[in-house]
């Protein structure tokens, strides 16, 4: 590792803090409730969608792909799909458990060091996950990259990264991103100069480092330690 010390930390939400699968699964058992409320065959709808889902989360028009496959005739989607998107982005996942050791990983944080968090995603569903997971008292700063300009400045785009040195006061290269994403998270740190923690668990547990973080570890409070250490919080002796 090399670089002047990091001043401040910033954490990414899903499949760093928590499981992302968790709430997709709660997300699409709400989709399924409304296709059944919609005429449609709920389970199936809901079957199809995890299934889209765990396909690949990132990509749109799974709602769309998912009634395709229980049969809906495509002429249909344009009437059918908008209360099934609907029901999906206003969902509240009632908990999501972070991973093990997250709250004390992010109290250390905190009290060590200025802490945001810079997320993707439909702002409105990134708060609601955040709340769900209880974290949100830990988390002074959350900055949701698609309130700044949309999909087109989400991570790698450093327009979010950019917000929170902004946010936190610091220059954007003396900041350390911990995340999970080495084409997101890694890539956004690289792309402003700051340093970067690979968290390899989640849907992206087997991507390819590329690019490659300072360090790779399996758990948040793994990276946790060694953020710590590179600002100078831990004692040595
Ligand atoms: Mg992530």
């Amino acid at each position: 590792m090399s670089g002047p010390a990091p001043l401040g930390v910033v954490v990414d939400l899903d499949d760093t803090l928590y499981p992302q699968a968790d709430y997709l699964a709660s997300a699409a058992a709400a989709v399924g409730v409304a296709a059944g409320s919609a005429g449609l065959d709920g389970a199936a709808v809901h079957a199809a969608l995890r299934s889209e889902l765990a396909a690949g989360s990132d990509a749109g028009g799974t709602i769309d792909r998912a009634l395709l496959a229980v049969g809906v005739p495509a002429s249909a989607l344009a009437e059918v799909v908008p209360p099934l998107v609907a029901a999906f982005t206003l969902h509240s996942p009632p908990r999501l458990s972070p991973y093990p050791g997250v709250e004390e990983s992010l109290r250390q944080l905190v009290a060590a060091a200025p802490l945001a968090c810079l997320t993707d995603g439909n702002p409105a569903i990134q708060a609601a996950k955040v709340a769900a997971t209880g974290l949100g008292p830990l988390l002074p700063v959350v900055v949701v990259s698609d309130s700044l300009g949309g999909r087109a400045v989400r991570k790698p785009h450093p327009a979010g990264l950019l917000a929170v040195a902004g946010r936190l006061g610091l220059p954007p290269g003396r900041l350390l991103v911990i995340g999970d994403r080495p084409g997101k998270d890694v890539a956004v740190a690289a792309a402003v100069g700051a340093r970067s923690i690979r968290v390899r668990q989640g849907e992206y547990a087997a991507a390819p480092d590329e690019p490659r973080a300072e360090a790779v570890v399996d758990t948040f409070p793994e990276a946790a330690e060694l953020a710590l250490d590179l600002i100078g919080a831990l004692t040595h002796g």
